[in-house]
């Protein structure tokens, strides 16, 4: 239809790339484009979400098409589903099941710069993956310990994570990160910034496979972080959602 919802601001989007895929404006449109699951798709309404933000029916899209991201839209537009329905999508099966790439260790990683963050994306996640046996780690100190055991590990799909947790763990040889396929920098603005950047690099090296797509998202993306963003992504299309009017 052509209303308008009134509780949501009407958000301006600004798109720089090569061959940038069409963008989606209903959760409907996108599943049917790239076969997202129904039992997704039940509950993305199971927990209100009717229609994508911006930073979504653009976003969404485009990590579907496997393509590296830099998305900057403000505080409260929903970046964390932005990257998290795409992951889940695409992973298709948990690794416990009988998955082609099952059994083959974690896939996809998501970096926070603060555990509470960190706790926030978790628990978007669990609302995602309602219904069925996803393997979502918030990861902490207990939970590292428990994945330094290969067979735990080769069951965990998504690690959601503070830098300095993760590389921690990779450092003292217990978190193995070559088959991730998709690492994403939430609040990339710290994350690229002076204060995690060595931890960034070396989450970046340990993640070696070739086919990994990478992304960012922050609210807002200063000159420095924005080059260091570039640097680290493939041919990435960058999408600005901006408020209307204010
Ligand atoms: P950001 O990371 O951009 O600050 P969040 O991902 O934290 O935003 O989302 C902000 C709030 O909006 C959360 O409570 C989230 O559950 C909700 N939300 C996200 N996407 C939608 C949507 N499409 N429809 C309704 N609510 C949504
Ligand atoms: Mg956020």
């Amino acid at each position: 239809g052509t209303e308008e919802t009134p509780s949501r601001p009407r958000q301006r989007v600004v798109t720089k790339g090569s061959d940038i895929p069409a963008h989606a404006d209903t959760f409907s449109a996108m599943a049917e484009r790239y076969q997202i699951s129904s039992l997704l798709l039940s509950n993305l309404t199971a927990n209100g979400y009717n229609d994508p933000t911006g930073i979504q029916s653009y976003g969404i899209p485009i990590l579907l098409e496997s393509r590296d991201l830099a998305a900057i839209s403000p505080t409260g537009t929903g970046k964390t589903l932005s990257y998290l329905l795409p992951i889940m999508s695409s992973l298709r099966a948990p690794s416990s099941s009988a998955n082609s790439d099952a059994g083959a260790g974690v896939r996809a990683v998501v970096v926070a710069p603060t555990r509470e963050l960190a706790h926030q994306i978790h628990n978007e996640c669990l609302k995602l993956a309602q219904g069925r046996k996803w393997r979502v780690v918030l990861f902490s100190k207990a939970t590292a310990g428990t994945l330094a055991d290969k067979s735990a590990r080769d069951k965990v799909d998504i690690i959601i994570s503070t830098p300095l947790r993760l590389v921690a763990s990779i450092k003292s040889g217990g978190l193995e990160l070559s088959n991730v396929r998709h690492l994403v920098l939430d609040e990339a603005d710290r994350m690229l910034d002076a204060e995690f950047f060595p931890q960034v690099e070396e989450i970046l090296a340990a993640c070696s496979h070739p086919q990994i797509q990478k992304a960012v998202f922050s609210a807002t993306l200063p000159a420095n972080a924005e080059k260091m963003a570039m640097q680290m992504l493939k041919d990435p299309i960058r999408v600005v959602v901006g408020l209307k009017d204010t």
